[in-house]
């Protein structure tokens, strides 16, 4: 018998930095001429913030399987990286940073220190992607949503759909953030449980009779242009179409029935006013009432609210409180726990403000929307509803327009002559607060003085754009048109309603087409105890201590085995340092292979056809888990087949004979090796390269995944459970009989099935028959 191949007695971690280094001589650089089929990935970038989610690392490890999986699968794998570097999170850092708002700034010099701080985040990104052996191209295919090359997408992008007529600029009731000062999406929005006054307030009637409305926004009664109540309410049916007057300052409005009035809600009657939250949106519009701006942009009273103008909303609220209370119009006050709606990045509760701003149109749309969505695999299948439930949610039409620095700018000028809006051509990168007018006169009436757009984009107008950008839109076009849609779209579940639905809005107005064949969404990383980690509660795990201290391979072999598509899953450290256990089990059994010499296929025994057809059943089953982008399936089947049926069964049935040079024997240990560590590679791809280099030479990531054998089925896999059954009972005979494994024993019956394992048993057992 020759020596192991692998020299080393164990797998160390510190190994995987010797083979990144071999990948970087070697990297996976997208070759379209190669003639393979080509295969996109849509990667979502992420948004450096301070440390990376280790919920996210473990996704971006799963995402990199894909790619993995489908090289090995023959497929040209276009598998970029970016970073989503817009947006207010990175000005906020700023703003604290610098103890100041962002428009006491200098604007050049905010977005200057907005760079700066976002260029130092961006590395420990781009480092722990590397660590992890995220196979992108990242020397020919990295892009940053903050660069020119990728803002003159958008702005490109952003002038095609206005030449649609997909934009339009109005006064309509925004979300909008008082903290963050800018209006905001509906996708922007979160909902938090918060303890709320429920005042029950006094409406006189102008004649007779007046009623009493409960609300937690007393501070809105400026606003108030009509009360409702429910049809089948019996309380409200004599007051209907009567007059009522709004306290404090006695407007008159109308009562009326309407389905939206809700009878358990306080008194059941509500009263509706500009604006308390969506359902008052819609009914100003459906009533069309005339809305009343209560509140400013700075979330303070306007004069609307006499009295209180100038007062912030809380203030406003209790001062109208106590004067109610002291007129004896409040009959009771309720403490409830009120569904309100926050900003989903400061937290402050959003208000509901009329804003003269860029929509685009998405409300028309959504019904052909949905036929796309019909036209697109989900992987789970069942999240295809969570897309379709955000649709039937939406309410209003999108505003695209920030009031902010660090963003993509908004592409548009202003005739200071007659007020005429001018779009650019597409192409370049605009900046038109800064930069001249790209025009001599204006069309409409000559004019020569033009007033650049101050705005800037909603970030989802930039990473909505990551698909196109993926597939070379402005880059390589001839290759766009040959090759978009991208493949696939993996994503967080958390991002449904924005990255995914933005994406398909802006791909099916620009294109008329699905903006990816497939959408894979995973669930959220947890702590433990099934917690979200928060620092507050003082759960976060940091991923770079945990990779450098159990390695890449141990952290994305516990991602595969453990979290199931499209569900939540619990990240422990315990948990990932058992995975360690697998490497060195794979590694063990790899290094006593690797002392054989591979042969060519002789003829085989019993035994070697059984374990192979059972190969050929692991390798249909990986294949079917990885056609479903379900890493689950194989990490668990190949866990099972190599720790519980191959390593304690077939190699200690065939070990005396492998010792003897069979060739029939060390042939077989070579082709499951070569199966186990192919399978595994997508997974684990360090310890799997290490193996394979030493062993067999060259990379494993050039390798293809194994296909099922015709000539390796065999009836004899059916034999499989009397075969395990069979080696326990003996084993257990032994220890009953306190004989030592390799001692003789006797008295043992074999069942007549494994007949044909005979020779084999009794060699590994010492049995006398
Ligand atoms: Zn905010
Ligand atoms: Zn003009």
């Amino acid at each position: 018998m020759a020596e192991a191949k692998l020299r080393e007695k164990s797998w160390e971690t510190a190994r995987e930095d010797e083979i990144l280094q071999l990948w970087k001589e070697d990297p996976y650089a997208f070759r379209e001429e190669s003639g393979r089929p080509v295969f996109i990935i849509d990667t979502p970038p992420p948004y450096p913030s301070g440390s990376w989610h280790v919920g996210a690392v473990a996704h971006y490890s799963l995402i990199d399987m894909i790619a993995r999986a489908m090289r090995m699968r023959g497929f040209e794998v276009l598998f970029p990286f970016g970073l989503d570097r817009n947006g207010i999170n990175i000005e906020r850092t700023i703003e604290k940073k610098f103890n100041k708002r962002l428009h006491d700034f200098d604007r050049e010099e905010f977005i200057r220190l907005c760079r700066e701080e976002m260029e130092r985040q961006s590395r420990t990104y781009i480092y722990l992607a590397k660590r992890i052996g995220f196979s992108a191209d990242f020397d020919d295919h990295y892009y940053a949503t903050d660069s020119p090359e990728y803002r003159r997408i958008t702005q490109a992008v952003f002038i095609e759909l206005f030449r649609k007529g997909l934009f339009y600029r109005g006064l309509r009731p925004n979300f909008y953030c008082p903290g963050c000062r800018t209006p905001i999406a509906e996708a922007d929005i979160e909902h938090d449980e918060i303890p709320s006054k429920l005042l029950y307030i006094r409406f006189r009637g102008k004649e007779g009779k007046g009623l009493t409305v409960a609300t937690t926004r007393p501070e809105l009664l400026c606003a108030c242009r009509a009360v409702i109540f429910h049809p089948d309410d019996e309380r409200y049916k004599e007051l209907e179409g009567t007059i009522v007057l709004v306290p404090p300052q006695g407007q008159e409005v109308e009562t009326s029935p309407h389905p939206a009035a809700r009878p358990d809600f306080g008194t059941g009657a509500a009263m509706i006013c500009s604006y308390g939250d969506t359902m008052d949106i819609q009914l100003f519009r459906e009533l069309e009432l005339e809305p009343v701006a209560a509140i400013d942009e700075d979330g303070r009273m306007t004069e609307a609210a006499g009295n209180y103008a100038g007062m912030s909303v809380a203030d406003a609220r209790r001062a109208i409180t106590k004067d109610l209370e002291r007129e004896g119009l409040v009959e009771k006050i309720e403490d409830i726990d009120h569904k309100t709606p926050v900003c989903q990045r400061s937290g402050d509760p959003i208000e509901f403000v009329l804003t003269e701003d860029w929509y685009m149109k998405q409300l028309d749309i959504l019904p052909r929307l949905r036929s796309v969505v019909d036209d697109m695999r989900f992987h789970p299948e069942r999240h295809r509803q969570l897309l379709l439930d955000w649709m039937d949610s939406l309410t209003i039409d999108w505003p695209v327009g920030r009031r902010r620095y660090y963003h993509t700018e908004i592409p548009l000028w202003y005739c200071q002559g007659c007020g005429e809006v001018l779009l650019p051509e597409p192409g370049p990168y605009y900046r038109p607060w800064r930069d001249p007018a790209p025009f001599e006169s204006c069309p409409k009436c000559g004019g020569r003085d033009f007033r650049g757009e101050e705005g800037v984009f909603d970030t989802w107008m930039d990473s909505s754009n990551s698909n196109l950008v993926a597939c070379m839109y402005m880059k390589d076009m001839e290759f766009f048109r040959r090759h978009f849609p991208a493949s696939i779209r993996p994503q967080g579940r958390d991002i449904v309603r924005n990255w995914l639905y933005y994406t398909l809005l802006k791909s099916y107005t620009l294109l008329g087409e699905r903006p990816f064949d497939r959408v894979w969404i995973t669930g959220m990383g947890l702590d433990a105890s099934g917690r979200a980690m928060h620092d507050s509660l003082g759960n976060v795990i940091d991923p770079v201590p945990i990779l450098e201290k159990y390695g890449a391979d141990a952290f994305r072999y516990w991602a595969a085995s453990e979290t199931n598509v499209g569900e939540d899953f619990r990240i422990s450290e315990d948990r990932i340092a058992g995975s360690g256990k697998f490497l060195t089990k794979l590694w063990n059994v790899a290094r006593f292979i690797s002392a054989f010499q591979e042969v060519e296929a002789p003829d085989l025994e019993p035994t070697e056809r059984w374990i192979l057809s059972e190969l050929n059943q692991l390798i249909r089953e990986c294949l079917s888990g990885y056609d479903d982008f379900n890493f689950f399936i194989s990490a668990n089947r190949i866990r099972d087949f190599l720790w519980n049926v191959f390593a304690p069964h077939y190699i200690e049935m065939v070990k005396p004979r492998a010792y003897d040079g069979d060739p029939g024997c060390t042939y077989t240990l070579h082709k499951v090796l070569k199966g186990l560590l192919c399978l595994l590679a997508p997974i684990i791809p360090f310890i799997t390269d290490s193996i394979w280099r030493e062993v067999y030479g060259g990379s494993i990531h050039r390798e293809l995944l194994p296909e099922p054998r015709e000539d390796w089925e065999s009836r004899l896999r059916g034999l499989t459970p009397a075969l395990l059954d069979f080696n326990s009972s003996v084993w257990k005979e032994k220890k009953r009989r306190g004989l030592a494994l390799k001692e003789e024993i006797s008295g043992v019956a074999l069942p007549k099935e494994l007949i044909p394992f005979a020779e084999d048993l009794s060699r590994m057992h010492s049995i006398r028959w």
